[in-house]
């Protein structure tokens, strides 16, 4: 059974109904909204989440799965002509264990740079001090406070993010 994080209400479908402050739409499709991630790890870092409020990968329609990868793939065509990356990191957590921390499918689409502080791979997984890493624990984001403060973007910060990777959008 995989054990869910709790998130009432949910703020992916908060924001979707226009009552989240931070939060800002690179591009909407009929299954999926390719959104930016609040928290700037790396500038430019962004999700592409379900329209349906569905938790996991296991919850998913064939169609949203083909949606989510192609959505993924365009805003990653945007975020190599953006910033020119060293390299485009994806990834999505399925359950506590894994580092989800919102229970809405949420695809992650990272652009990678020099001088990035949370390792390679995710953060959980990575250099994310006290945020799970013991085997078996469930992912604690709140031992990062410090980070999470640091990458936090300002709603306008958002926006602009938004707006300048939408701009780098390939044609349909
Ligand atoms: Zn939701």
């Amino acid at each position: 059974m995989i054990e869910l994080p709790v998130c009432d209400p949910c703020d992916l479908c908060e924001g979707m109904a226009g009552r989240e402050a931070r939060w800002a739409i690179i591009e909407e499709g009929e299954h999926t909204l390719t959104v930016i991630n609040p928290w700037q790890f790396e500038v430019g870092q962004c999700c592409v989440i379900t329209r349906r409020h569905v938790a996991t990968l296991l919850d998913l329609s064939t169609a949203e799965c083909g949606s989510i990868l192609v959505a993924a793939r365009r805003v990653a065509h945007a975020l190599v002509e953006t910033y020119r990356p060293l390299g485009i990191l994806t990834f999505q957590n399925n359950g506590v264990y894994s580092g989800q921390e919102t229970p809405h499918y949420h695809h992650h689409v990272v652009p990678r740079q020099p001088g990035s502080d949370w390792g390679i791979g995710p953060p959980q997984l990575a250099t994310f001090d006290g945020a799970g890493r013991i085997r078996g624990t469930p992912h604690d984001p709140a031992g990062d406070a410090l980070r999470r403060e640091r990458v936090q973007a300002s709603a306008q910060q958002l926006v602009e993010t938004a707006q300048r990777i939408r701009s780098n959008l390939p044609d349909r």
